[in-house]
């Protein structure tokens, strides 16, 4: 924690005094704020009272388990980011866990660094969410609103190969957003910066077309991946038989972040339906990282669906991850839908996430994102294997 603020408020919970008091160490050590608690009820409390920014808690407890305290706390409108450690996790609980969107699992005993790490980024992650959702005044708008022109000016597309997980044969390329202007290089800051103006409509739309041409220019064989922010789905320019990415709509899947809530769109069923009459198919990007879980998952019904990379990181050596990637393969099974692994940066990880039953694998190892260019297929590292 480098950041000049309170530091932040963590609730942990766990019957079993000696394992809270092991957490709370660790996590007071690393600079949080920690309120302990070994019974739910006390906890549930504490989190109606507001200001807590994770929860870091057992499963198995003995009046009320984690994720019941999870529930409850859904129900009451709180989205605070909550960590399980858990023992010997069960499929149904895990299951459970995604819907109501658990930020991550945790397996015990659990290896101080890495529950560090995962408080850090569940706190950035709430953080993040209030922000965007309290929509702050910005004083700085025309500045924000001269660099965002610039960003558009010098936006690019880069494009990452995804490839069917056991022969390494190109299934489709992500497109992914590329701006030169230095106060806004991430695509996330593009994104944030687009929202605050109210120019996220215009930025879908500059996509879309970028998009377009270059699949006008190549004719590619393969699906182009594009990624909607939940907002574009409110702009008519999406639906229009004449929008430049339309007539592509066959060869395009359009991915739907679970990071962001579909709440704020009306009737999203049927604009779901309406982008499928039009020949697009649909993915649910980075499942198991956000907050809606297996409820989005319903919602959406996605044709694929991607496995978010904090699931995929290590996951050959984190039982838990193991469990979690092989429950999503096999509901997508039953469902009839395809799933992609993201962020495989080691052979390790590959070889995991085909063995779970991954169809499709996208990450570093295979490829960075980069211009556009046909890559061979099948992709050299299978060749070799
Ligand atoms: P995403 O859609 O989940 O995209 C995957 C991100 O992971 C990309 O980051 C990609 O460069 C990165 N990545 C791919 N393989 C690996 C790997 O093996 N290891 C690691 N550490 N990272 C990997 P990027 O390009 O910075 O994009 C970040 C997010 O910004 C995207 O996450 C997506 O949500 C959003 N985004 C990017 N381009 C667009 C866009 O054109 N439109 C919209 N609406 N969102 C976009
Ligand atoms: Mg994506
Ligand atoms: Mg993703």
């Amino acid at each position: 924690m480098h950041e000049q603020r309170a530091p932040a408020t963590v609730v942990v919970i766990d019957d079993d005094e000696t394992v809270a008091n092991t957490v709370a160490r660790v996590l007071e050590r690393a600079g949080f704020s920690v309120e302990k608690f070994t019974a739910a009820e006390p906890a549930r409390e504490r989190l109606r009272a507001g200001d807590v920014d994770v929860v870091v808690s057992d499963v198995m407890m003995p009046e009320v388990n984690g994720i019941d305290l999870l529930e409850q706390v859904r129900r009451s409108g709180i989205d605070v980011p909550v960590i399980f450690l858990t023992g010997a996790p069960k499929l149904n609980d895990t299951i459970r866990a995604m819907e109501l969107g658990a930020f991550r699992y945790i397996a015990k005993p659990f290896e101080r660094a890495m529950l560090v790490r995962a408080v850090e980024e569940a706190v950035k992650w709430g953080r993040l969410i209030r922000v965007t959702l309290n929509h702050q005044p910005d004083d700085n708008r025309q500045a924000l609103d001269a660099a965002l022109d610039r960003a558009f000016d010098g936006l690019c597309m880069h494009y990452q190969p995804i490839v069917a997980a056991s022969s390494g044969k190109v299934f489709g390329y992500e497109a992914l957003m590329r701006s030169n202007e230095p106060s806004l290089r991430s695509p996330p800051a593009v994104i944030d910066a687009a929202q605050r103006l109210g120019r996220l409509h215009a930025l879908g739309r500059h996509v879309r077309k970028l998009v377009a041409d270059e699949m006008t220019t190549h004719r590619p064989e393969c699906a182009f991946f594009v990624n909607l922010h939940s907002a574009d789905l409110a702009d008519p320019q999406l639906y229009a038989l004449d929008a430049p990415l339309t007539r592509h709509a066959s060869g395009v899947v359009l991915e739907l972040t679970e990071r962001e809530s579909l709440e704020s769109i009306d009737d999203v069923d049927r604009r779901l339906a309406q982008l499928r009459s039009l020949g697009y198919r649909v993915a649910v990007d980075d499942l198991g990282a956000g907050y809606a879980g297996l409820s989005y998952f319903s919602r959406v019904r996605p044709d694929i669906v991607k496995i978010d990379m904090s699931l995929t990181r290590d996951v050959h050596a984190d039982p838990v991850k193991r469990r979690i990637v092989a429950s999503i393969c096999e509901l997508a099974k039953d469902l009839s839908m395809i799933v992609v692994a993201e962020g495989i940066e080691v052979v390790e990880e590959l070889d995991e996430v085909v063995r779970r039953g991954v169809d499709l694998a996208q990450g570093y190892l295979i490829a960075k994102p980069a211009p556009y260019a046909p890559a061979a297929s099948p992709h050299p590292l299978w060749i070799a294997r």
